[in-house]
């Protein structure tokens, strides 16, 4: 059920307008097909030529302006399909890595209904390392072959918005805050580590309301749960009524991982 989903997913246009009537990309390529990329469409009238924006003008300038939330390099080949459940060795941690894989999958499935229903995921477990990012990453890599997907680790965001007060910000905070808002997918990597100035719980309610408020989807990992989580109420809130909050184990991997793989290499140099 999940790879008939992925497979609907993939072949999936990935023009740069939704309309119905723009003509289908290729599928391999990200260029636009009306403009070729050049974001202007030149028109002739009267022996006087202008230039209109085309469609895609406006997803490109919101891409450009966010690129500090695009994929880390590292996550960027990492899929649902390599996740390693076996790195985990604790009996305890197997069944909720488990239990979490089955909601992961569920909800990939039904994705489309659970976009419109602006339902997001809350992945949290105390141990760092535990492969909640990790997870994060394998499902933005899915989500990403069909919507906008933008993935930021939140001091990065609060960095970010900080770094438009300077005078010579390339962008103003309120344009780097709409197009927060106005991702179709966002990720928040590691929410809940600030400090809960009072600012950074303004900016971060706001981002978090307006995307509430349009229905549009929000995955956070967190080391903190919901209820431990040092915000105030109107942003837990939020969260609480538009994610399903997902408990991951409390084992680092991280560590098992490494010696897995130098294990492997080791066997490797030894059989080789
Ligand atoms: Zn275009």
């Amino acid at each position: 059920m999940i790879n008939e989903m992925l497979e609907r997913m993939r072949n999936r246009s990935t023009s740069c307008s939704k309309s119905a009537d723009a003509p289908e990309s290729s599928k391999d390529s990200d260029v636009c097909p009306i403009c070729h990329g050049s974001e202007w469409i030149l028109t002739e009238k009267d022996g006087v030529e202008t230039a209109k924006p085309c469609k895609c003008r406006e997803r490109a300038i919101m891409s450009r302006r966010l690129r500090f939330a695009d994929i880390p390099e590292a996550f960027r080949g990492m899929d649902l399909k390599t996740f390693r459940v076996d790195a985990y060795r604790q009996p305890d941690s197997k069944k909720k890595v488990a239990d979490a894989c089955r909601i992961v999958k569920a909800y990939l499935s039904d994705f489309e209904h659970q976009k419109e229903q602006g339902m997001g995921l809350f992945i949290w477990s105390r141990a760092k390392g535990s492969g909640k990012t990790r997870i994060a990453a394998g499902i933005a890599n899915e989500l990403i072959k069909s919507y906008a997907v933008k993935f930021a680790v939140s001091l990065t965001i609060l960095q970010e918005i900080k770094n438009t007060w300077r005078r010579d910000a390339e962008y103003s905070e309120n344009q780097l805050l709409d197009a927060l808002c106005t991702t179709d997918i966002l990720v928040i990597d590691d929410f809940g580590v600030e400090r809960p100035a009072d600012w950074i719980s303004d900016k971060l309610y706001q981002i978090i309301n307006e995307r509430y408020i349009n229905k549009r989807v929000t995955i956070f990992t967190s080391n903190e749960s919901l209820e431990t989580l040092q915000y105030d109420d109107r942003i837990t809130n939020r969260i609480k009524e538009r994610t399903y909050q997902i408990a991951f184990p409390e084992e680092s991997v991280r560590d098992h991982i490494a010696e897995q793989h130098q294990e492997d290499m080791l066997q490797k140099l030894l059989n080789g």
